[in-house]
């Protein structure tokens, strides 16, 4: 059974009617399926099972500690982009040694607090991060466990605002600079190298960027291996598409034997950093309409969502499904969705045929991945409620935030 489906019409987030939902918690409203979360963390599990493995989920996707306390619970490992989200992972229950640390920019206490609490690996993407890393780790007496994050120079074919694997893109080592780094890094005694990894951007719905990545990334691993440096895992990075609109998702069984196949009879463990494939789907941001409004041109239905909440369209002309809950029986009109924030690009979506009135509730779908986590108080507006269905209940994950708490740390001037 899908996890958001229709009974009698009716929008259902697993047996809970969308409709009693935002009754009980208000809107605007994220609501994931813990079920949904759980099956597509299941499906990467299935088809990595024969190989050695970890499912390092990219918590900046979403990183609702019940969220990250699900994955958890089945085993995942967990990639961080910040000492913020070590925290947040630590706090749900995640294990220090399933924890890889990717990032640009990692700052020196960022270093220093991984390092203390012990995480797998740092997924290093300059040359100066590495000598920072070697330095606190030398003054700590420790040793750091190094992954390179490699930029293969592949066209993920993706949107330009989410592809990272080009030369262009401020991410990873190039590639003519990885062999001399690596050799490096070999010499410090402060760093111990384990592994080799790679993102080249997000929304992948074709297998041959991933396949370009792993002739080049293999490439190097073996022209390591004939200098004797010897890597025991490869990271290949997250990336994998889901079905906004008409695309078919990435197939996780192909993209998986295409992994396995290229990395053949080496002995590498194989990590992955799924984000928006496992939370995507798993959640939807329900909003109520405020008003309709007409002119000659254009249908506007103004609903009490905004681009504070869900930045994608606005950001990244993203396209996402809007569904009425409840849909009438009348004539569907064209609409734009759009929110009350005071700037044009307050859009959620664009020409959508809908059969609503005032008052009633829309559902915007696949929210679940860079939805809340990307939300504002911009215009001084509360952020939504998170609640999490599970079985027949659901459980509120993150309270409405309230106006007074938005300036309470502020103060004027004596
Ligand atoms: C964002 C990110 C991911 C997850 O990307 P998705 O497209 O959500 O799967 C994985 N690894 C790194 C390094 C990232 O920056």
């Amino acid at each position: 059974m899908e996890h958001f489906h229709r009974r009698k019409g009716v929008l259902h987030a697993q047996s809970y009617a969308c409709s009693q939902l935002a009754e009980e918690f208000g809107t605007p409203l994220f609501v994931y399926s813990r079920e949904a979360l759980e099956s597509a963390w299941q499906q990467f599990s299935d088809a990595l099972e024969k190989h050695p493995h970890l499912i390092c989920y990219a918590v900046k996707a979403n990183s609702n500690l019940a969220v990250l306390d699900v994955l958890a619970r089945l085993g995942s490992g967990f990639d961080i982009v910040s000492g913020g989200e070590l925290k947040r992972v630590l706090a749900a229950g995640g294990e220090p040694e399933n924890i890889v640390f990717s990032g640009v920019g990692k700052t020196s206490a960022e270093l220093t607090d991984a390092l203390e609490i012990g995480i797998r690996c740092f997924n290093v993407e300059s040359e100066a991060e590495l000598d920072r890393l070697g330095a606190i780790a030398a003054a700590l007496d420790m040793v750091a466990p190094v992954s390179l994050r490699i930029n293969p120079d592949v066209d993920a074919q993706t949107h330009p605002y989410i592809s990272t694997g080009l030369k262009e893109n401020k991410f990873g080592i190039n590639m003519d600079k990885a062999i001399e780094l690596y050799q490096r890094a070999e010499q410090m005694p402060s760093i111990n190298v384990q592994g080799m990894d790679c993102h080249i951007g997000s929304q992948l719905t074709n297998i041959e960027p991933y396949q370009d990545a792993l002739e080049r990334l293999i490439g190097l691993v073996d022209q390591l291996d004939s200098l004797g440096i010897k890597l025991s895992h490869l990271d290949v990075g997250g990336g994998h598409g889901i079905c906004y609109q008409d695309e078919a998702p990435l197939d996780i069984d192909q993209w998986a034997r295409c992994v396995i196949d290229a990395v053949g009879e080496r002995e590498l463990e194989i990590l992955v950093e799924p984000g928006r494939f496992i939370a995507g789907p798993a959640g939807i941001l329900l909003t109520r309409v405020e008003y309709l409004k007409s002119n000659e041109d254009k249908h506007f239905a103004v609903v009490d969502a905004a681009m504070n909440d869900l930045i994608r369209p606005a950001l990244y002309s993203a396209w996402q499904a809007i569904e009425a809950v409840e849909p009438r029986d009348t004539e569907p009109k064209q609409y734009d969705v759009v929110g009350p924030v005071c700037e044009s690009s307050d859009f959620l979506g664009k020409n959508r045929p809908l059969s609503i009135e005032q008052g009633d509730l829309l559902a915007v779908m696949q929210a679940g991945a860079y939805g809340f986590v990307m939300s504002s108080n911009y215009n001084t507006r509360p952020r939504a409620a998170e609640v999490m269905v599970s079985g027949d209940e659901a459980y509120v994950v993150r309270e409405r935030e309230n106006v007074e708490d938005l300036f309470v740390d502020e103060s004027v001037l004596p």
